[in-house]
């Protein structure tokens, strides 16, 4: 049987948020089976939850934002891609602030607190949401024109292309396709970070946005060039990043896929407009287990050991 996985023990990381540049800890702990992934906000006069799933998600600028009556965990994104890169089905978060830290702005850090906690196998099958129909959102026209896709797959594979008219993005792949079941997400998305440039900066800054951003957790360019003494850590790390971003994204739906994601210029507004499309269509798309291994996708029933 594929198994439902948590962690082996809880684990903590204390960084600072991307937009609000506040100080938060997050402590990462073992949930029952069928838990699914529960922010928690210990900070406020009464701990709340905050489940994830695509209805929870209140904001998309900038980043993917959950909510549970007032309270809102910020930028979940890179944590829930770590989350779904791993196979980690249940999980509670307890977060001190609104914002998950930006660590490095990759899922680097995460996928290495994960690990470093251990995944341990739960006696419960674990539910995939199998996409049986295409499904599509699409925006814009000509050379706006921006879409993500959902189509059958058996196992899980996304493939995503940018566009940025932007000398040191333009020089790098605009094009990236990753597979769960041939690539490894710990070492092929998870070291790609969130990028920005200088002039968006300053804007966002007056607006109270991006105040912990920085060259220590993004990816900066000027009008040419990325400012980095390091440079990039994969040569289309721009493109892996929106790959890592998706999976995330994605991931909000509660459960694993068992699709073939596809994007063109996508982003945290239109992944999760996506998943709406998918549940207000009940016909495209059902839920399995496998009590048969063999009759998973390959690769997936080895995922947690082989990382
Ligand atoms: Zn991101």
């Amino acid at each position: 049987m594929l198994k439902q996985r948590t962690l082996k023990t809880l684990t903590r990381a204390v960084g600072v948020g991307l937009h609000s540049g506040q100080r938060v800890e997050i402590t990462l702990r073992p949930a029952q089976p069928d838990t699914g992934i529960v922010f928690r906000r210990v900070d406020l006069p009464q701990p709340v939850d905050i489940p994830v799933s695509a209805l929870a998600v209140t904001d998309t600028r900038m980043a993917s934002t959950i909510s549970h009556g007032q309270a809102k965990v910020h930028t979940v994104e890179h944590l829930m891609s770590a989350c779904a890169g791993l196979g980690v089905d249940n999980l509670y978060v307890d977060i001190t602030a609104e914002e998950v830290p930006i660590l490095d702005g990759s899922a680097a850090s995460f996928v290495f607190l994960l690990q470093s906690a251990g995944i341990e196998m739960q006696n419960a099958p674990r539910r995939f949401i199998r996409v049986l129909k295409p499904v599509e959102i699409r925006q814009g026209e000509g050379t706006n024109v921006k879409w993500a896709r959902l189509a059958p797959y058996h196992g899980y594979q996304l493939s995503f292309e940018i566009e940025f008219s932007h000398p040191a993005v333009d020089s790098t792949g605009q094009r990236v396709l990753f597979d769960m079941s041939t690539g490894s997400y710990s070492k092929d998305i998870a070291r790609a970070r969130t990028f920005g440039f200088t002039k968006d900066v300053e804007m966002m800054r007056a607006n109270g946005l991006a105040l912990g951003g920085g060259l220590d957790n993004a990816i900066v360019m000027d009008d040419y060039k990325v400012l980095n003494a390091g440079g990039l850590r994969y040569d289309d790390e721009f493109v892996k990043h929106k790959i890592l971003d998706a999976m995330g994204d994605l991931y909000l739906l509660g459960k694993p896929l068992l699709a073939a994601y596809s994007a063109f210029r996508s982003g945290h507004a239109l992944n999760n407009l996506l998943l709406r499309e998918l549940l207000d269509h009940p016909e495209a798309w059902d839920v399995v287990t496998f009590d048969d291994d063999k009759k998973a996708p390959q690769g997936f029933a080895q995922l947690a050991r082989a990382w």
